[in-house]
């Protein structure tokens, strides 16, 4: 394990952090949207269309359709690209990275501007280390709304076109209580916040959506969700597409935002990395080749119901998917709280369960390191099995467990093959609470800026 290594690695995550936020600070409330706005408006409009033309969720399944297109790789899409990564921003930098032409490079730029996809980045080049006459994501072509929905509370934001939340909301909320309910809230919340923002529903370019449970991603449906009573094959898109919203709707397990949102926010160079959430449920998120990895169905990384009976002393413990001896059973928030309750513990949360441990109470911290112990046994079976890089602990209990952190990290390096644990570095998340948040924020963002889609929208000729 390399603590300076980890440590330097903080830091470029606070430092990017910081930069993020002195960006939202000095710019909002200069919403500079005028010609270009507008004009993004009308091309995201191409892309969703007048209401009428557009039944349902149409605008989600199109933009769904779009990124598997192929993009042409000299293409407006490509080069938006090439200033969303970062890679080229400046007109010299896009020639000498494409090899196109200055007069092609000029014509891809000004169909990026007037569509309101880029603007010049001159402000911020003396504080942000650009070079003079660099372009970036225009922030201000519109917003993105993001919900990160857990069992027990979810977490709301209002961002700007960089991914930068302007404004959040915190609410507590039981999942079972089925869609309807639960997203009704959603949207009241929503309205609540681009009202607080200074924003309309007319602004909003996307929609991103954590959900506990299994999701057909390219649909947005909920599959199969062992504790989202009602949800079964629900299309969250289409309860925005009845409220007006013809902007796509993303839809995503909670735990693959959180994945997305923490590999972006620091780790982008890591190319194999599993995000382990242990909360009130268990589950992990992968990126593998830095690319999130769903399954042929969307339950991909469903690690807290595998069997770990036969690794604890006495009978199986049910488990809330009504089977015996999942690691859920004994490592997640719900059954802490349960083992916590019978030993005449008050414990409601993960959140009251953690609390307990860090104040030092016996049976909590030994909680916590059993749970560690089971968790590493799992973990490192899917180290073995997937050869990470980083696994990244987090959600209320794994983001705030030194325990539970120790524990996993020992039987990890003691249980997985040599090859695999060789480099495997094990961390604590760094986003904590705000990794689903602004997981969503980059779903939306990829599929918003994905070079096909930005070719399909601004119809360049291929
Ligand atoms: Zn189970």
């Amino acid at each position: 394990m390399d603590e300076q290594a980890e440590s330097a690695r903080d830091d470029e995550v606070r430092t990017r952090t910081s930069r993020t936020t002195r960006n939202a600070n000095g710019e909002r409330g200069v919403d500079a949207s005028s010609a270009v706005s507008a004009s993004v408006a009308s091309s995201s409009a191409s892309l969703a269309a007048a209401p009428d033309a557009f039944a349902k969720s149409d605008a989600s399944a199109q933009i769904a359709r779009a990124q598997q297109a192929v993009p042409n790789p000299n293409g407006a899409g490509a080069v938006l690209g090439l200033i969303r990564s970062g890679s080229a921003v400046t007109r010299t930098q896009i020639m000498q990275v494409t090899g196109l032409s200055r007069s092609t490079v000029a014509l891809r730029l000004d169909a990026l501007l007037a569509a309101g996809y880029i603007a010049p980045a001159a402000a911020e080049s003396s504080t942000g280390g650009r070079p003079p006459g660099s372009f970036q994501i225009n922030p201000y072509a519109g917003v993105m709304l993001l919900a990160a929905i857990g069992a027990a509370n979810m977490h709301l934001a209002v961002a700007d076109m960089h991914g930068t939340v302007l404004v959040r909301e915190h609410d507590a909320i039981d999942v079972a209580l089925g869609p309807e309910r639960v997203l009704g809230r959603v949207a009241s919340l929503f309205e609540t916040l681009l009202k607080k923002a200074g924003q309309s529903a007319a602004r909003v370019k996307g929609i991103g959506i954590g959900v506990p449970g299994p999701v057909e991603f390219a649909e947005g449906r909920v599959v199969r969700p062992p504790i989202m009573t009602g949800w079964d094959g629900y299309r969250v898109a289409d309860f925005f597409a009845s409220r007006c919203y013809t902007c796509p709707v993303l839809v995503d397990k909670d735990v693959n935002l959180m994945a997305l949102g923490e590999h972006r926010a620091g780790w982008s160079d890591t190319s194999h990395m599993l995000f382990v959430k242990v909360s009130t449920g268990i589950g992990a998120g992968m990126i593998m080749n830095h690319a999130l990895q769903r399954g042929a169905h969307g339950g991909a990384g469903d690690l807290g119901h595998l069997y770990v009976g036969h690794l604890v002393p006495g009978e199986p413990k049910l488990c809330r998917c009504g089977n015996y001896g999942c690691l859920e059973a004994y490592a997640a928030g719900w059954a802490i709280c349960r083992h916590l309750n019978e030993s005449g513990h008050a414990a409601q949360t993960a959140r009251d369960a953690a609390d307990l441990a860090q104040r030092g109470v016996r049976e909590a911290v030994e909680q916590m390191q059993n749970a560690g112990r089971l968790l590493g046994e799992t973990i490192a079976m899917a180290v073995s099995l997937l050869n990470p890089s980083l696994v990244v602990l987090g959600g209320e209990l794994g983001t705030r467990q030194s325990d539970m952190l120790a524990a996993v990290r020992e039987t990890v390096y003691r249980r997985s093959l040599p090859l695999a644990t060789r480099h495997v570095q094990i961390v604590n998340s760094v986003l904590g609470a705000d990794a689903g948040l602004l997981g969503a924020a980059h779903l939306v963002s990829d599929a918003l800026f994905a070079p096909s889609v930005v070719d399909a929208a601004i119809g360049q000729p291929a």
